[in-house]
């Protein structure tokens, strides 16, 4: 577990300095660097709605004896009886299951980062590919993190005056703005990372017109339907067509 996020940190660590080091030697750092800059947003960005989708699915769709996602939809829709257990995890056991799929992928950064480097072009790289390779790192450093920023949105204390800062400054989400997820019958407020999908999510209720396209295609209701009918009457005032009951 700690070797795993471990490796992900130090390829993580050398991915961003060889970013840095290309940029500096690049023909024109400037304009490269603001490429890398909206590049590392545009990712944020993606990994906060990846999140917010992911979160969405786990919490109403499957149980515990789902295959392959069984132990994480548990997870996902337990922490709603019991939000505060995930305070009282290690942030390896956070994370790690994360870092698996995404370590490989900033591995494959750092090495291109490091050949770019040692072949003496590490400014050949025009700044689109720049900005590509910085969004595509924090994209990763997101989803890897979100459990992590989710543990920080619950704690009472320990929390890293950083990680504080951060929040406040909407980087990551706040204690604040996930609470307002954490009220029955959870239908919004999805996102982990940095909360930025959240309101264009559900002030064009997203989430409400995905969950009426997947009854259409499986017939399935979301565990928030049931916990609300509220949520499918307005989820088929919004989007139209049959109705279940139809
Ligand atoms: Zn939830
Ligand atoms: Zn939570």
């Amino acid at each position: 577990m700690i070797a795993i996020c471990a490796a992900f940190a130090a390829a993580t660590a050398v991915t961003g300095v060889t970013h840095v080091a290309r940029i500096a030697s690049s023909p024109d750092p400037l304009p490269t660097a603001a490429a890398a800059a909206g590049g590392v947003l545009v990712g944020w960005a993606v990994a906060d709605a990846a999140s917010a989708v992911y979160h969405w699915a786990l919490d109403n769709y499957g149980s515990e004896t789902t295959p392959v996602w069984g132990a994480q939809i548990a997870g996902f829709q337990g922490h709603h009886d019991q939000p505060f257990t995930i305070v009282q995890r290690a942030p390896c056991n956070n994370l790690y299951r994360s870092c698996v799929p995404a370590l490989p992928q900033m591995v494959g950064l750092a090495v291109v980062g490091c050949v770019s480097l040692a072949s003496g072009d590490a400014g050949g790289a025009g700044a689109g590919v720049v900005a590509a390779q910085s969004a595509y790192a924090a994209f990763l450093v997101g989803v890897v993190g979100a459990q992590q920023f989710h543990q920080w949105a619950h704690a009472v204390k320990g929390v890293p005056p950083l990680a504080l800062a951060a929040a406040r400054a909407r980087l990551i989400v706040s204690r604040k703005a996930h609470g307002r997820h954490h009220v029955s019958p959870y239908g919004g407020v999805y996102g982990m990372v940095s909360g930025w999908f959240n309101a264009p999510a559900d002030r064009f209720e997203l989430w409400r017109h995905a969950e009426v396209a997947v009854w259409h295609l499986r017939g399935v209701e979301p565990i928030c339907w049931k916990l609300d009918g509220r949520l499918r009457e307005r989820a088929f005032d919004i989007a139209g067509g049959r109705r279940p009951e139809e």
